[in-house]
């Protein structure tokens, strides 16, 4: 299907890299505008550049999603730039992981801030555009849905070892998820969350070849990451662009009628 979301406009936030790139190029190349957000400039202006390229509309928006005044900044850029918020992703994230006797108050909170307190601040910023904009339009007697798409993870279903804190904020946020849903699904507000397992990024590398962020070492240790693998069904990761697709999906109109669920996007794992 083509131009699915023609005159709509999403924000995609942690959209430099990763699943949050493809889904802002994928969103863009079904018609959207496309605010293309991320703590760190050069890769989120390059997804800015490839949208153009492809004759799509984008604007850059930097910052870090636990910043008191980020939900503000963004979506006054948003309106600003475009007039209206259709779509509303909640991607940005990094792990920090401990064993939870190890764990710090610091790292626990921080994943929190960015998984969980980050995406509630940005629904509520959003309400005047989404909430309050639809039951306008609904009094006026137009059906238009619109999308919040939080994205979780096999960790916030199932736990993971080392992984008190992100496990803890990804379970929150279906919680949220699903509180959303409740509370605007009679104003077409569809709220819905992935749950990825493993898809191959810079978050899931082997640990050897992984970059080290504020101290710590992201990736997956090789002999742990060839475990994970095998007990794939598919048998092996998924890549970002198979996962962007799901949130696709729940961005278009062919989800018009799914609200407050998790999609999970696994490879067949954990079901
Ligand atoms: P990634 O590292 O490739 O991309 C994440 C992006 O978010 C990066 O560009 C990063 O700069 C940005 N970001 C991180 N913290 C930020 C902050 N505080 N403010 C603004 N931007 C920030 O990782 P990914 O695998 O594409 O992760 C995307 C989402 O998917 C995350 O929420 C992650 O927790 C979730 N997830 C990933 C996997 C996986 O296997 N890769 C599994 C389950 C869930």
């Amino acid at each position: 299907m083509k131009n699915m979301l023609e005159n709509q406009v999403a924000i995609v936030t942690g959209s430099g890299r990763g699943v949050g790139r493809e889904t802002a190029l994928m969103l863009a190349e079904q018609g959207a505008r496309v605010v293309v957000s991320d703590k760190d400039e050069a890769p989120a202006a390059e997804v800015v550049s490839e949208i153009k390229q492809k004759g799509g509309e984008a604007v850059l928006f930097c910052g870090d999603v636990t910043e008191a005044d980020f939900a503000k900044k963004i979506t006054e850029t948003t309106i600003s730039e475009f007039g209206r918020l259709d779509i509303l992703v909640n991607n940005a994230g990094l792990t920090l992981d401990n064993m939870i006797h190890n764990m710090t108050d610091e790292q626990f909170y921080t994943i929190l801030d960015i998984h969980l307190v980050a995406p509630f601040r940005l629904i509520r910023e959003a309400a005047p555009y989404m909430r309050d904009a639809a039951k306008e339009e609904i009094e006026q007697g137009i059906v238009h849905h619109r999308k919040i798409i939080n994205v979780s993870s096999v960790a916030g279903i199932r736990g993971n070892v080392g992984q008190a804190n992100y496990a803890s904020a990804k379970a929150g946020v279906i919680g949220l998820t699903k509180v959303v849903a409740l509370e605007w699904g009679k104003f077409n507000i569809n709220a819905n969350a992935v749950a990825f397992g493993f898809i191959d990024t810079r978050l899931t590398k082997p640990k050897e070849e992984a970059e080290v962020i504020a101290g710590v070492q992201l990736g997956i240790p090789e002999k742990v990451r060839n475990m994970f693998i095998d007990k794939i069904p598919q048998k092996r990761p998924g890549d970002a662009k198979e996962a962007a697709a799901g949130i696709l999906y729940l961005a278009s109109p062919l989800s018009n009628y799914v609200n407050g669920q998790v999609l999970q996007i696994n490879g067949g794992s954990y079901t």
